[in-house]
């Protein structure tokens, strides 16, 4: 920084002056006149944005500067030559971002001003001098590793059905539509008592929503999730128990008649259709894009988490439950590239009598709320921010339990890429 040279000296004196005359001067103007000579600092201000911060000291005119980062505690420091500080100015203005904790201001001795910055965590830093008007602007860098602790997370529920479509109908005519809104509605009840949490339904009451529409606001909304909820039906009766999917292709062909029902096709037209997309150019393109990737492995563990919570919860309302495991299929609502990490869960049969049963009363769909939420709270507390998943992606083809290594087409062909 050379542009001291603009503000150090005070032409209108010259060099002629006798000390007499700066004397004179001196005794004119006071104090304030010596201080005129100097920059001064007329505001601190900051901004956090995701994963960095911002410090901006609003100076009369441009300065020079010195900087230093000292250690225990760990914090950055700005000695700012030839300046004063404003006496209005607040000697601490508190942070705590999960980057800075603070940011301090003081005249460190007649000739500089010191602004220390109290580090939270910090990967790097940068500092420079704008002017017009005159700023020192500092960065602090935390990575794109971690959120700040207190940025919020959006989760978009997504009741199936609705409207016109009822969904799966019991023998005693409960119809899915309205069991999982009502499910949907108590999750975000529940979680919407969390301040960081935003909770967005794609619908939160008996309408119609197309299932594009419903992906399609996951993305306006900016989701960090989108948790699908539905409930199963077979034809066979005794059928029962708990099941999650993720969107994946699948050769299993329970899965495909599950997909087919939530796409609304008939389980041929589901073939046409997963013909059309030809597998090895959809496992393929998975695995090619890195963001899909780390989606696929977001979205098998929120879904494992989900599927043990409500498992584990639900048995011991209803014990003669199943673990169904978690599943993958071609869920046309979960598809799309940009979709956040996505699952879709089958929390019971309504098709089983018994489930029918539970799941008319409100002590059995408030236990599936509940787990449900618990099973999003947990994936938050673990999950793997998106920057890092891209990276470990390779290494985590392990974590997709629940399905056999000769049905997962990734897995085999993330051992043919470990191969070469
Ligand atoms: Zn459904």
């Amino acid at each position: 920084m050379k542009r001291r040279q603009n503000i150090c000296c005070r032409p209108a004196l010259g060099y002629g002056v006798t000390i007499l005359t700066l004397l004179a001067l001196i005794f004119l103007f006071g104090p304030s006149s010596r201080a005129e000579d100097k920059t001064e600092i007329k505001n601190i201000r900051y901004s956090t944005s995701h994963g960095y911060t911002r410090v901006v000291v609003d100076l009369s005119r441009p300065v020079e500067f010195t900087k230093k980062r000292l250690s225990s505690p760990d914090r950055l420091y700005f000695d700012l030559k030839n300046s004063r500080i404003s006496s209005e100015i607040r000697n601490s203005l508190p942070i705590g971002d999960g980057i800075l904790k603070a940011v301090r201001a003081a005249q460190f001795d007649p000739e500089t001003v010191r602004i220390v910055l109290d580090l939270e965590r910090m990967e790097d830093f940068s500092a420079f001098i704008l002017d017009d008007p005159a700023k020192l602007v500092i960065d602090v860098n935390a990575g794109k590793q971690q959120r700040a602790p207190e940025l919020q997370r959006t989760v978009v529920l997504d009741p199936g059905h609705g409207g016109h479509d009822p969904g799966a109908v019991g023998k005693h005519g409960l119809q899915e539509k309205d069991v999982v809104l009502d499910i949907a509605l108590r999750v975000r009840e529940l979680l919407s008592r969390d301040p960081n949490m935003r909770i967005v339904l794609t619908r939160d009451r008996d309408v119609f929503v197309p299932l594009e529409e419903r992906s399609l606001i996951a993305l306006k909304q900016e989701a960090d999730l989108f948790v699908s909820i539905h409930v199963n039906a077979s034809s066979n009766r005794s059928a029962r128990g708990i099941e999650t999917y993720l969107e994946n292709w699948t050769d299993e062909e329970e899965a495909i008649r599950v997909a087919a029902r939530e796409n609304y096709l008939s389980v041929r037209k589901m073939k046409e259709k997963m013909a059309q997309y030809r597998k090895d150019d959809y496992v393929g393109k998975m695995l090619s894009d890195l963001s899909r990737d780390y989606k696929r492995e977001e979205s098998l563990a929120l879904a494992h988490y989900v599927q043990r919570s409500l498992y584990s919860d639900a048995v011991r309302v209803n014990r003669k439950t199943t673990d169904l495991g978690v599943k993958k299929a071609m869920f046309f609502v979960l598809m799309g590239a940009s979709m956040p990490p996505s699952i879709l869960a089958e929390v019971s049969f309504l098709s089983n009598p018994e489930e029918e049963k539970l799941l008319a009363g409100d002590a059995y769909r408030s236990v599936l709320a509940q787990s449900i939420v618990s099973g999003i709270k947990k994936y938050f507390s673990s999950s793997v921010p998106e920057q890092k998943a891209a990276r470990i992606a390779r290494k985590t083809e392990d974590r997709s339990g629940g399905s056999s290594p000769s049905s997962d087409p990734h897995r085999k062909t993330a051992t043919d890429f470990a191969g070469r």
